[in-house]
């Protein structure tokens, strides 16, 4: 268990200092959310662009604590090349799975299931979500 506990916090670090798809684009191919989670300074902007219905890229930019960066991070590498239904049901999952609710064990998170652990605190919830709500709603303003 310990080392799975390092592991999970070593990807999420890896996230937090080398940033994946991190950098916002001016294309008007993208769809743009930004959201601010007051608890902790953190604030995120996403953008979304879809491709023959599957995302076909998705970036971030912002600050925010090491939870909330590498978890836009990881997002961004979830997101891309899914269909549109799955990027929906994987980040539907994730929230839930996050935040403590019910969600389908099934759905395969890759490696956004690090978060896992974060539903035993609750402070952080909010840190690891908003990066993924953000992403919902780019699906959602079209
Ligand atoms: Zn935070």
């Amino acid at each position: 268990m310990d080392s799975l506990d390092n592991l999970y916090r070593e990807i999420i670090l890896d996230h937090y200092k080398n940033p994946r798809n991190k950098g916002l684009v001016t294309d008007p191919g993208y769809v743009t959310v930004r959201i601010k989670n007051p608890s902790c300074g953190d604030e995120i902007t996403v953008q979304t662009r879809l491709e023959d219905g599957k995302i076909g890229d998705c970036r971030h930019e912002g600050k925010g604590c090491s939870i909330c960066c590498s978890s836009a991070s990881v997002m961004t590498e979830t997101m891309i090349g899914k269909p549109l239904e799955t990027a929906h049901a994987v980040a539907a999952n994730y929230l839930n799975m996050v935040s403590g609710k019910p969600f389908d064990p099934a759905v395969d998170l890759e490696e956004a299931e690090v978060y896992a652990g974060v539903r035993q605190f609750p402070a952080r919830v909010k840190c690891a979500s908003i990066a993924w709500q953000a992403f919902l709603q780019t699906l959602e303003k079209k």
